[in-house]
């Protein structure tokens, strides 16, 4: 049984970059870039 610590970031949803309004994407500052909540 596997179980994972990660939690799928809530501000990019796992994919690591947030949209921003003005355009384009940048690397998210919820996660660094990992997609992945991490753990205090
Ligand atoms: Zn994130």
């Amino acid at each position: 049984m596997k179980h994972t610590e990660q939690t799928i970031c809530p501000y990019c949803e796992g994919n690591g970059y947030v949209q921003l309004l003005l355009g384009g994407s940048e690397t998210c500052y919820g996660c660094s870039g990992k997609g992945t909540e991490q753990k205090k």
